[in-house]
């Protein structure tokens, strides 16, 4: 196939992989990857500086006038315990690329091989952002901060994440939102203590707190449209001191999220509405503190369609996967330009590749990397030339 990364490409790509899979590095902390990231770039002769601490972005100017897209990969890692007994595991103690961060950066160094083989021919230029931290606290904003879509004005961004959902040979593309919101929940119920037999003479915490998260299970059941998707999880809940005491605090923290923002928009004042409420019925006070975090990632709907007649033109199968409730700091990009966020199929039953990620067993078919690489040099030239700029600077000055 014509498009298909040559064999040195390849081969490259999953060497960078392996290498980057070996020494994983958590959020902020990506000094090494961060180093084979400029190595590779310095090789290509490929302009780049550091931003958001370990992040770094490289610009491919081509030989013609033209658009500008922008191609972003993430590159941190979990603090979990590789269980997979890979020959090329981690070899940090605690620490792992459990979410396949190391082979979105290894795809994106990839594309800048293949992009930087025909700068000469290129119209426009290539923005490449290798951001650390997706996993938290989020590399995108302060990358944002630092104006990494402004100089050139990037018309289009595209990224991949790897999915154990479908099997490798194959990515999907589909309009509208693919990843949700995450904000935190924290709500703090207050009674008054007492003796475990004597519950008249106390106001006991526990049974305020127990009404208000079945009371929250309302949010999702009854006042959001069955269509709309919205996750309402108390995940801890800790309170009292012993058997026979009365709990005078509980103490809960939960995730909020939605793929609308709308949807999401609403969810603070019906928690404090519902905890409020509860709480007084049954006499206690109730704080309620909501983290906002990373908004849902909502895939231009033109973008996407136009992104995926193309890729499937190059003989790469498309296919449309339901979107997922995970968040992904991408979401940011997208927010300021159109975006598209592709999953890439890595599921390989026979290698044990069907393990999701944040999983110690999480494992990958390499065979998807060139499938990949090719999805994002089809993505650049596309929006490079002004098959698809064009469609986003339409939907801006209409
Ligand atoms: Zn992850
Ligand atoms: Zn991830």
């Amino acid at each position: 196939m014509a498009d298909e990364p040559n064999g040195s490409v390849r081969a490259r790509v999953v060497e960078l992989r392996r290498a980057i899979h070996r020494r994983p590095e958590l959020g902020f902390e990506e000094e090494a990857t961060a180093k084979i990231v400029e190595g590779e770039l310095e090789r290509l002769d490929i302009p780049h500086r550091r931003v958001a601490r370990t992040g770094v972005v490289g610009l491919l100017r081509g030989g013609k006038a033209g658009r500008v897209a922008a191609l972003r990969a993430d590159m941190d890692a979990l603090p979990l315990q590789e269980r997979t007994g890979l020959p090329f595991a981690s070899e940090v103690s605690g620490v792992m690329h459990a979410c396949g961060h190391d082979a979105h950066t290894a795809m994106l160094l990839g594309a800048a091989h293949v992009l930087a083989a025909e700068r000469a021919t290129l119209p426009g230029s290539v923005v490449f952002l290798f951001q650390p931290a997706e996993e938290g606290p989020g590399g995108a904003q302060p990358m944002l901060e630092e104006g990494v879509l402004d100089d050139p004005a990037v018309d289009a961004i595209a990224m991949l994440h790897v999915d154990v959902r479908f099997d490798a040979g194959a990515v999907s593309i589909t309009p509208g939102p693919v990843n949700a919101s995450a904000d935190e929940l924290y709500v703090t119920v207050r009674g008054k203590g007492g003796h475990g037999a004597s519950p008249h003479t106390a106001l006991d915490a526990i049974p305020a707190a127990s009404a208000i998260v079945l009371a929250l299970q309302n949010i999702a059941s009854r006042e959001t449209d069955p269509l709309a998707s919205v996750v309402v999880t108390i995940g801890t809940i800790n309170g009292g001191y012993r058997m026979n005491v009365i709990a005078d605090e509980v103490r809960m923290t939960g995730t909020l999220r939605a793929h609308d923002p709308n949807v999401r928009a609403q969810l603070e004042a019906r928690v404090r509405r519902i905890v409020g409420g509860v709480a007084a019925a049954y006499g206690a006070q109730a704080d309620v503190e909501i983290v906002y975090g990373y908004p849902p990632v909502v895939n231009d709907a033109e973008l996407a369609t136009a992104f995926a007649r193309i890729v499937a033109g190059q003989g790469i199968r498309v296919e449309s996967l339901p979107p997922t409730m995970g968040a992904e700091d991408f979401a940011y990009f997208a927010q300021r330009v159109p975006g598209v966020l592709v999953r890439l199929g890595v599921r390989n039953e026979r290698q044990g590749a069907v393990h999701p990620g944040h999983s110690a067993d999480f494992r990958l078919d390499e065979a998807a990397l060139p499938i990949g690489v090719r999805t994002l040099v089809a993505f650049a030239r596309a929006v490079c030339d002004g098959r698809l700029a064009r469609r986003a600077a339409r939907s801006e000055h209409p």
